[in-house]
């Protein structure tokens, strides 16, 4: 049933790449030294993508390691995604910190005929400095987003690995976060990505705010509770978490300019963060690229719209 349903979801939504992955024939990538780059902030920053959560849903479900992490920390339910909310569009805008218009990826497939991505990336930015850097995918076709040299490491779903959605290019969210949370363990990359596809896929099959939809946001959930015991083990104290979504999502899809769709959950928790703290102030997805920029004194492109979300953060004393 499982293979059935991932097979139709596939189809639905995704086609397999053509050609050779962007990030080349290698798994992993080389892990460069530091260099004498250091990042202002001494935290190790994990960004966690809860794909297609919608924080209504969030905040119903039984989702208590994030809904704790939110209440702690800084926290929207309120966020914007961009336009159109779709998986790579979306993406794009999180990680480069750029709109749609100005990075001009409308397609939510990986189509190799497109090119590679044309603009940097918190990571590409962070990696050319010399910091460890690390992406955890559960879909293979965000490995759009990590091109050769841009990330230490990359892991993301291949045709012959084995894993419970075993029928094409899918990994759940628990098997992402083991892998992330062992290379956490190794390397202790300063920026990680970790992507969690379990409620979107739930949400195209069953329906947004379906009992599987809600119980694919529990089972993200106890992956993020899996990877946060992981790094918490490793014996970094510094850390800062930044847990958001690129789209939400009605029916049986996402992508149009609507409220279910557009608005998305902006959690920030851990170093420096300010403990309790409701943000007020209009928070949209290129706003992640731009604050981890910010955290780690990087500087984006000057046509970057996403701006440091520097209200969630108590920096007094630093
Ligand atoms: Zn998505």
């Amino acid at each position: 049933m499982v293979g059935l349903v991932s097979a139709l979801f596939f189809a639905a939504c995704q086609k397999p790449p053509v050609s050779p992955s962007p990030a080349g024939a290698g798994f992993e990538q080389s892990d460069a030294p530091p260099s004498k780059f250091e990042p202002v902030s001494p935290a190790h920053i994990i960004l966690v993508s809860f794909d297609g959560a919608r924080p209504d849903a969030v905040q119903l479900a039984a989702m208590p390691t994030l809904q704790n992490m939110a209440r702690e920390g800084a926290a929207t339910w309120t966020a914007r995604s961009i336009v159109p909310p779709l998986t790579l569009p979306a993406h794009t805008s999180m990680l480069t910190g750029l709109g749609s218009e100005e990075h001009g990826v409308f397609w939510n497939e990986w189509i190799p005929a497109f090119g590679v991505l044309r603009f940097p990336t918190v990571f590409s930015l962070a990696t050319s400095n010399g910091l460890l850097t690390a992406a955890f995918s559960g879909k293979d076709k965000l490995a759009y987003l990590f091109p050769t040299g841009s990330v230490s490491h990359i892991s993301y779903p291949k045709p012959d690995q084995a894993d419970y959605y075993r029928t094409n290019h899918l990994q759940g969210a628990r098997q992402v976060a083991a892998l992330a949370a062992a290379h956490f363990m190794a390397k202790r990359p300063h920026l990680m990505f970790v992507h969690f596809l379990d409620a979107d896929l739930a949400g195209h099959f069953n329906g947004w705010l379906s009992p599987e939809y809600l119980a694919a946001l529990g089972e993200c959930d106890s992956a993020l509770a899996l990877l946060r015991g992981g790094i918490e083990s490793s014996g970094v104290t510094q850390t800062l978490f930044l847990l958001t979504a690129d789209h939400g999502g009605s029916g049986l899809s996402h992508g149009v300019d609507r409220p279910e769709d557009m608005t998305i959950p902006w959690i920030v928790w851990g170093a420096d963060v300010r403990r309790g703290h409701v943000l007020t102030n209009a928070i949209t997805l290129p706003d992640t690229a731009a604050t981890i920029a910010w955290r780690l004194g990087l500087r984006l492109p000057t046509n970057t719209i996403g701006q440091p979300v520097r209200a969630a953060f108590d920096l007094a004393g630093r």
